[in-house]
């Protein structure tokens, strides 16, 4: 038997938690999905040093943690589970529409609002050896996976914050870190290029790309080409223990491919400033829907727009 909500958050990232907060006080009931990955990809990350209030930084687990129990306790019901299929309602006159919503192919909800909120998930390089290696000395998660690299040499793909700060991370366990940069320079903000750029033990190789990665049942170097495509191409092997990638992110928004307008990369369309797609009554927030900032504090700000947008699509139905 379906279960009717007012408000059906799905994700469990500062997005979908901030939603949380901001429904359950506007006395919406919601009920939130959390999706594969509880705490969402900021639980990935080592410590958050730049959501304000936090002079300290805070983990990100306790973070999640403590936007969860708050949500929790202004009457949010979270559910553990994975959204497998939607239909959007979307009818042509102003009646309230419903939308269906199925976590794990078998519990039914029936919502009229629908805060999506699934986040972005880790990019591949897409080498065969990558997948070969997959558990074997390749991963997307420094601070899940680095502990097991504790004075062993590494790599990183990846010149942004994220490549940054796993190189950083990762120096801290590890005898060296290479940090596999493709451009002649790092596009990280200057703060993470310095704390990298000043780490005698992370050696960065601009220009550089991976061809594959080499080992006797796990990864034990990686082929590289330095200044691909030039004249001046030279292949160069390093010998490594773990190689991690950090080359950005897609958004989490196949599920949503046949509901939803995307863009090309999949980000959900939303309209101007509001988190308001193409389906009456249903809000996209976080990191599903914004290509360009990608920011923890940026996801929370938007949450909270959704479950205003919620609120007032309620009232004026
Ligand atoms: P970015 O998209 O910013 O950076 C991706 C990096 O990976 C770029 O250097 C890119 O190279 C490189 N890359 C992409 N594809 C390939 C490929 N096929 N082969 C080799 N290199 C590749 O992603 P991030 O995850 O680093 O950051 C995303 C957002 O999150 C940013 O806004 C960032 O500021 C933010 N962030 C903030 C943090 C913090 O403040 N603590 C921590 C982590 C992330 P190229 O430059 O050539 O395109």
């Amino acid at each position: 038997m379906a279960t009717y909500v007012k408000c059906l958050i799905i994700g469990s990232g500062p997005a979908g938690y901030t939603a949380a907060v901001y429904a359950s006080r506007a006395n919406l009931e919601p009920v939130l999905i959390d999706g594969p990955m509880q705490g969402g990809q900021l639980t990935m990350t080592t410590l958050v040093e730049n959501f304000p209030g936090f002079p300290d930084g805070i983990e990100p687990f306790q973070m999640m943690d403590d936007m969860r129990r708050q949500a929790v306790r202004f009457g949010t019901r979270c559910v553990s589970g994975i959204v497998t299929k939607v239909t959007f309602d979307n009818p042509a006159d102003e009646t309230q529409p419903e939308h269906h919503v199925w976590v794990d192919n078998s519990e039914e909800y029936i919502a009229r609002t629908v805060i999506v909120a699934t986040g972005a998930s880790a990019k591949w390089l897409g080498l065969p050896s990558e997948k070969e290696y997959m558990g074997r000395g390749v991963s997307a998660c420094a601070t899940c996976d680095g502990f097991f690299y504790r004075g062993k040499t590494v790599a990183v793909v990846g010149g942004g914050d994220t490549a940054c700060e796993e190189a950083t991370y990762l120096a801290g366990l590890c005898r060296k870190v290479y940090l596999i940069v493709r451009k002649p320079y790092l596009r990280a903000t200057e703060i993470m290029q310095q704390r990298v750029l000043n780490n005698d033990k992370i050696e960065v190789l601009f220009e550089h790309n991976t061809l594959r990665l080499t080992g006797e049942g796990k990864v034990q170097g990686a082929d590289l080409i330095y200044k691909k495509d030039t004249a001046e191409a030279e292949e160069r092997h390093i010998e490594i223990d773990g190689f991690f990638l950090a080359i950005g992110h897609h958004p989490n928004t196949d599920l949503f491919a046949d509901s939803l307008e995307r863009d090309d990369e999949g980000y959900i369309k939303v309209k101007g400033d509001t988190p308001c797609t193409n389906i009456p009554g249903v809000f996209a927030a976080g990191d599903c829907a914004d290509p360009h900032y990608r920011q923890a504090v940026v996801a929370a700000a938007s949450g909270c727009k959704a479950a205003i947008e919620a609120d007032r699509f309620l009232q004026t139905r």
